[in-house]
């Protein structure tokens, strides 16, 4: 049996032109424009691909972009006089500061120098602690991403047994707790893992959060399971010529196809659909500022 390929990238088209119409709306009904700060600090080439493809997709959305761009060697309290100023600017429901940050920043007070409300990554800590105790909050945008498929495959999630690879503070631990608000019955498997292969086969739904290409093989994955494939590794092509690159998962996709009920691709699965989250994102937090109703279908 081969699996259904979920196609995030005609998915993250989709919630992009709800995400459109809904800012369309607010410009005609309410004369609102939502708007996404993007700050990048030094000249890291992956982070300007990143902020380049948000800053278009973002105008393409209908909203405003502002774009920051800061030298490696600013000062931290620079930084920071940014962010404080952008939390005070109403023109302004989004923030987002690329990481990594340069090495003389502690990423973790610029996070958490960020309005909660408009922290778009729902990476601030305020944001972890609402989503860790249910409460409404800014999603961080992959996560969410991967729960908005899952609910489009099964529609109701509730009691399936879902296994989620990696503990990591922006991807495995907020997933976690997203399937476990859907009344999932989930199981976080890390580097320490016993048995991780048979922890794994008894998934229902599997997401793969390692940064380890390839690792998961279709032997792991159980009959008819949901496969989520976050991974994002650039491996050696030599198949397509001297020195050239590849995209491949975190999951090994000929083997698993073969097992699974549905799976994400690499490319064009769980990535497309991480810009149209922060999209979506940045659309609640201005629903939220201006005390009007939140879109459905694009929140957690
Ligand atoms: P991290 O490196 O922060 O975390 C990786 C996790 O995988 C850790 O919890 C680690 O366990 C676990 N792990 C590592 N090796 C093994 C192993 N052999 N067996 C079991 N678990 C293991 O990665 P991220 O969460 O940031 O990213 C994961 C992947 O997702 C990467 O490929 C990244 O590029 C991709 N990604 C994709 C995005 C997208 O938009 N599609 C967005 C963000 C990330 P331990 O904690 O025990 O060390």
């Amino acid at each position: 049996m081969s699996a259904r390929i979920i196609d995030g990238k005609a998915f993250a088209a989709n919630v992009r032109g709800e995400v459109a119409k809904h800012v369309s709306a607010l410009k005609a009904e309410h004369d609102i424009t939502p708007g996404l700060a993007v700050v990048l600090v030094g000249e890291d080439p992956a982070s300007q691909v990143y902020v380049r493809n948000k800053g278009t997709q973002t105008l393409e959305a209908g909203m405003n972009s502002f774009e920051h761009k800061l030298d490696a060697a600013t000062p931290e309290a620079d930084l920071l006089a940014l962010v404080e100023k952008l939390n005070a600017d109403p023109a302004v429901h989004g923030i987002l500061c690329q990481l990594p940050l340069p090495d003389h920043m502690n990423e973790d007070l610029v996070i958490n120098a960020i309005a909660p409300e408009k922290d778009v990554d729902g990476f601030h800590i305020s944001n972890v602690g609402l989503l860790g105790t249910g409460q409404k909050s800014m999603v961080p945008c992959t996560p969410l991403g991967c729960l908005m498929m899952l609910r489009d495959h099964h529609g109701s999630l509730s009691g399936l047994n879902a296994v989620v690879v990696g503990r990591s503070n922006i991807v495995g631990k907020p997933m976690a707790n997203l399937l476990l608000r859907d009344s999932c019955t989930v199981t976080i498997a890390h580097s320490r893992t016993r048995d991780i292969e048979e922890v794994c086969r008894r998934a229902d739904i599997l997401v793969a959060a390692v940064g380890r290409p390839e690792m998961i093989t279709g032997d792991w994955v159980g009959d008819g399971a949901t496969v989520i494939d976050v991974g994002i590794n650039r491996v050696p092509a030599p198949e397509k010529g001297e020195g050239k690159h590849k995209l491949v998962g975190d999951v090994h996709f000929d083997s698993a196809v073969e097992k699974a009920g549905a799976i994400t691709p690499v490319p064009g699965g769980v990535g497309p659909m991480t810009i149209a989250c922060l999209l979506a994102n940045t659309l609640t937090a201005c629903c939220r500022a201006n005390g009007l109703p939140e879109p459905d279908g694009l929140t957690a």
